[in-house]
């Protein structure tokens, strides 16, 4: 049965546009970079663009991982553009951000996943925007050795995203080719390394996780130090991927927040439109503000 539940009122999106979002997109064409914004159909792209937040797309288009909730191609990925990490400063430096978010496919065919490439992308966006915090979202280096992540993280990102996505019961179906262990593991690694770094992860609901598998999941990510928390309803970007389950409602999901603060994280963005990377700059800026 392919039937799915209407979206409610709650899941409204502005449609892109404004000079904003045409700058974006400009500045992202003329630098031949890919934003995961429009790979992924994210809801929020108009409001996002139009205050130049956006997020970035490094070493391709293609993923090794064929994640069933993700609209990203899978196949064999072509090498790394040696050119991509200055394209990536370039870039940061004329939209004037003060926050940016830079993620990957999974490159599970580069011995080291990719890590010495964010490393270099990480060192020249510092170079050319000191001012700019830096937030990475990875992938889970689960066929590295565990020696390349410190390759990253001594890079010095502000801050360490890896998603979760889902509740541990859900992975085969959702993420297949992951671990949810390896995967806390990875978070709670980039803390020891460096406790200066945030550590971030996030997931999807509406997949066909209940409440008390939820709150697990804040406490296995308090446990690995976890300090930021993203909670989001999953939409299904074609009818060909993961069906929704059903919508969360904002008021269980203002429910998740009040918890997740409860159990001790520093930031927590659990809205029916919470994305991995929705307004994590302003969050980031007013975090350091405190
Ligand atoms: Fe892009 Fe993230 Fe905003 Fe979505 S929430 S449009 S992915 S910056
Ligand atoms: Fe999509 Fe990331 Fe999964 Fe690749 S690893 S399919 S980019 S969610």
């Amino acid at each position: 049965d392919n039937s799915q539940p209407k979206k409610p009122s709650w899941i409204r999106v502005k449609a892109p546009g404004g000079q904003g979002y045409a700058d974006t997109r400009k500045i992202m064409r003329d630098n031949n970079l890919v934003t995961v914004c429009e790979e992924a159909g994210c809801p929020n792209v108009g409001e996002c663009w139009s205050q130049g937040h956006a997020t970035m797309m490094i070493m391709g288009e293609i993923c090794t991982r064929g994640c069933t909730f993700c609209n990203i191609a899978t196949g064999r990925p072509d090498s790394l553009d040696a050119f991509e990490p200055g394209r990536v400063a370039h870039a940061v430096e004329k939209l004037g951000l003060n926050h940016v978010v830079i993620t990957s496919v999974d490159r599970d065919d580069l011995a080291d996943g990719g890590a010495e490439h964010f490393a270099q992308t990480i060192r020249a966006v510092r170079h050319r925007s000191p001012g700019t915090t830096i937030e990475i979202l990875t992938p889970d280096f689960l066929k590295c050795d565990p020696s390349v992540l410190e390759v990253v993280v001594e890079a010095k990102p502000d801050v360490f995203n890896h998603n979760l996505e889902t509740v541990p019961g859900l992975y085969p179906e959702v993420r297949p080719g992951a671990r949810y262990f390896h995967s806390l593991r990875l978070l709670q690694r980039v803390k020891e390394l460096d406790p200066s770094v945030f550590t971030k992860s996030g997931i999807m609901v509406g997949l066909g996780e209940d409440g008390q598998q939820v709150r697990q999941v804040m406490d296995d990510m308090r446990a690995a130090e976890i300090d930021f928390l993203t909670i989001g309803q999953y939409l299904q970007p074609t009818p060909k991927h993961h069906g929704v389950d059903r919508f969360v409602t904002p008021e269980e999901f203002a429910s998740y927040e009040k918890a997740a603060y409860g159990k001790g994280f520093l930031m927590v963005s659990a809205t029916p439109l919470t994305r991995s990377s929705y307004h994590a700059g302003d969050d980031f800026a007013r975090l350091r503000e405190a």
